[in-house]
This record gives structure tokens, C-alpha cells and sequence, in this order.
């Protein structure tokens, strides 16, 4: 028997609409002995059945939703619902997998998924995985090795090195799951190839959530732009979007970061590539510097970009930092626009959750109003769709991103 969790009344409507978190302030109360982890079964004050999920009493959120199905929760549904998510990036595999190629995407998305607190991401052969909460940290050998029983990997690394994790009670974790350590750096391919340090970069090691927004640029140097092209890549971590211009050919890549490490294994990942040869005048730049401070000096060199790229770490952690994050996104876009050519592009992004879509636009639109420059929407940009957001989940939309024409 599972222990249940009684919802307080008229608090059961975005459990029945499919919202996964259940937080304490619903609860009205628990019946049975469960341990932290466990599989509980959430109904409402007049005992209707409503869902099932795992508990976690450390956590704001007590319950994190599996199914909103009367069905048992055992290894049988883990391996179908893993399954499935797996099944879901087919389309995908078809598309960027030619000829074995080294591909590097998200398999599970979480709570987007419906695999709560669960992220896996494939590099190559190897999958590293990360547990958020409890309730995957307690099932994660099951999980590490129905995911080996499923996809055959060389091996299973975890990078359960989050912050979110404190908030679970939970300490970090990294290491070997299954099957052999991977190398220390990983080379995969897009349209241009890098390497991935799965052991010590951000995230699982890489920015799988902008890998269409790199083909989206690819794309645009391709068919837009004619002779030498100046991109400014800002935040540009180990260079995916530098890089990915320069295998667009033609290019003069100028990346900036704060980060000497990033830019070292940007540098390291030219190697990887043809346009090492600078076949077509291919050039590159790795500066480490504060991005607000480069803009101004940028500004003042008067130097100009056919196309600019910003992409800064989340700003707004929460609602009461949205107002200073806004300020940020402003500076930093009014400059980026300063320095576009006329007919140029800004690709611009905010990963703040707590920005939606429509006020990043605007602020946006605040910073091109100051410059008396015109822009035009060309793209709407976010994730691609190894990133799937279940409909029910707005939390897990947090990327957006406008491509803009600039005269
Ligand atoms: N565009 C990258 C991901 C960017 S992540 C990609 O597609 O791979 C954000 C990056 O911003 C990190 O590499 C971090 O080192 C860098 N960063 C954070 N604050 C910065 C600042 N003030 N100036 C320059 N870089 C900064």
C-alpha cells in the first residue's frame, strides 16, 4: 500500500490540469508511514484519486507528479516512460545522425518529459545524466541502468553538480553510473565540431538548448550574408556560436567571455575543424573580458559587426530580481545594436525564467527605442525540439530569443 495525500479542498485544480508540483501550502494532510522518496498517492478531500507521484517532506515541493493515471508506479513504468521520451527525439536521430556522426542532444528532459527532477543528455557514445530531487536520486541505479538496457551507451556519468539540489536536501554527486568514464573531452559534431568536457563544464558540459539556434545562424551567413562577415559572439561559453560562423566560411568570429577556461577549450575545438585552414579567410578571436566592459570599449574603438550574438547567463533568479536583470538585458542589447552595420543581425537571448517571451521583447524594443535604429522580427527563437516543454509546465520554457534585421 502507498501512503496517500489528502489535497485540500478547492486546491486540486492544477493537479487535475497536469501541473506537476504539488507544494506543501496544497496539502491538507498524509496518511501512512512513507520514507522520502517514496511513491505516494495524491487524492483530493473527498478521497477522488488524482495522481501519483514521489514525496519528498525536505522539499517546497512535497510531490512531483508521475502520473495523473490510477497505475502502479514499478520498473515497468519507468522503462516505458523513458522509452517513450527516447522514442520522442527519432525524428530528430534521423535528422542530425547521418553516417554515425558524434551527435550530442537532450534524451529526457524532466518534468517536459514527465520524468520529473531526470535529465539525460547523449555526447557520442556516452550519456550524462542528472538528478535533481530525491525521488530520481533514491531509483538512480534502476534509472542508470534501464537507460544502458535502452540505448547501449559506452557509459553513464553523472553531473548532479546543481544548486537546486540543496533545496531537495541533497549534496552534490559526479561520477561513473555505468560502463566506462568517458574521456576527458568528447568531440561531437554539429556543423562544426567541439569538444565537450562532460566532467567539468556548465550544464552536462555543453549548450544542447542552443544547438537550432546555432543552424539558425549557420544558415544566415550561408544565404544573407556575401563576403567577409564580422560576428561578435558575446558569452560565448566554448564557442558554439563562434565556431558555428566560422563553419559557415568567411568569417571573422570575435568570442568573448569572462571565462579563461571556456575560451581555452573553444581554442582547443578550432583543431577539430576544417577551417583551420582558413580556406576562405576564416579568422578567430577568444578575449576574456566582462561583456558590458567590451561593448563600451567596442564602442569607442567604433568598431562595427555584421552580426551579434548575445547570449548571457540568467539574470533574474527569481521575481524580485526581474526589475535589475531587465536593466541588464537593456544595456547590454543598446550596445549590441550600436555596433550592428546597417542590415546587420542581432541574435539575441534571455534564459531568466522569470522573463517571459513577451517582456524580454519589450525590453528589447526599450533598447533599439534609444538608438533611433530600426529593427525587424525576423525569427522568434528557443530551444529545439530535443528541449520538448510539456504544455501543462511554463516553468520549463525559460530560453527566448529574438533574430532581428538591424538598419
Ligand atoms: N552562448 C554559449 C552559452 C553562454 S553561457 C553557448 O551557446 O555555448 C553564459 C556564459 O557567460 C558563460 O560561459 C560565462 O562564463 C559567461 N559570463 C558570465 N558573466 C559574464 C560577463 N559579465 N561577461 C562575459 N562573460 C560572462
Amino acid at each position: 500500500m502507498t501512503a496517500t495525500i489528502v489535497i485540500k479542498k478547492g486546491r486540486e485544480k492544477p493537479i487535475a490540469q497536469q501541473h506537476p508540483w504539488i507544494f506543501s501550502g496544497a496539502i491538507e494532510k498524509l496518511q501512512g508511514n512513507p520514507a522520502p522518496g517514496d511513491i505516494v498517492t495524491v487524492v483530493s478531500y473527498d478521497n477522488r484519486f488524482l495522481a501519483r507521484g514521489y514525496w519528498n517532506p525536505k522539499s517546497q515541493i512535497q510531490v512531483r507528479i508521475l502520473t495523473w493515471q490510477d497505475e502502479p508506479i514499478d520498473e515497468g513504468w519507468w522503462r516505458r516512460i523513458l522509452a517513450r521520451a527516447v522514442a520522442g527525439r527519432a525524428i530528430l536521430n534521423t535528422h542530425i545522425e547521418r553516417d554515425g556522426a558524434a551527435a550530442a542532444y537532450r534524451l529526457v528532459n524532466a518534468e517536459s518529459d514527465y520524468l520529473p527532477g531526470l535529465i539525460v543528455d547523449r555526447y557520442d557514445k556516452w550519456l550524462v545524466v542528472q538528478s535533481l530531487t530525491l525521488g530520481i536520486e533514491v531509483r538512480k541505479p534502476m534509472i542508470a541502468a534501464l537507460l544502458a538496457e535502452l540505448l547501449k551507451p559506452a557509459g553513464i556519468y553523472e553531473r548532479s553538480d546543481v544548486d537546486v539540489r540543496g533545496k531537495e536536501g541533497l549534496k552534490a554527486a559526479v561520477g561513473r553510473l555505468e560502463g566506462e568514464s568517458p574521456p576527458a573531452l568528447i568531440p561531437i559534431e554539429e556543423t562544426s565540431h567541439f569538444y565537450v568536457d562532460v566532467m567539468n563544464g556548465h550544464k552536462t558540459g555543453f549548450y544542447l538548448d542552443q544547438r537550432e539556434n546555432r543552424r539558425i545562424l549557420f544558415d544566415l551567413i550561408n544565404q544573407d550574408i556575401s563576403g567577409e562577415c564580422r560576428l561578435l559572439n558575446l558569452f560565448s561559453y566554448t564557442g558554439g556560436f563562434g565556431l558555428t560562423g566560422l563553419a559557415a566560411g568567411g568569417v571573422h568570429a570575435v568570442n568573448v567571455d569572462s571565462s579563461l577556461d571556456a575560451l581555452e577549450l573553444a581554442e582547443k575545438s578550432i583543431q577539430l575543424n576544417s577551417f583551420r585552414e582558413q580556406q576562405h579567410g576564416e579568422s578567430w578571436e577568444f578575449i576574456q573580458a566582462d561583456a558590458f566592459d567590451y561593448l563600451h570599449d567596442a564602442l569607442d574603438r567604433r568598431e562595427q559587426f555584421d552580426i551579434v550574438v548575445c547570449d548571457p547567463p540568467k539574470f533574474a533568479h527569481n521575481k524580485q530580481q526581474v526589475e535589475r536583470a531587465a536593466r541588464g538585458y537593456k544595456d547590454l542589447n543598446l550596445n549590441a545594436f550600436k555596433l550592428i552595420k546597417s542590415g546587420g543581425y542581432l541574435i539575441t537571448f534571455s534564459c531568466s525564467g522569470a522573463i517571459s517571451a513577451d517582456l524580454f521583447q519589450k525590453i528589447v524594443f526599450g533598447a533599439l527605442a534609444d538608438t533611433g535604429r530600426q529593427a525587424q522580427i525576423l525569427r522568434h527563437l528557443g530551444p529545439g525540439d530535443d528541449h520538448p516543454a510539456a504544455l501543462t509546465f511554463p516553468e520549463g520554457s525559460y530560453l527566448k530569443g529574438l533574430l532581428l534585421r538591424v538598419y
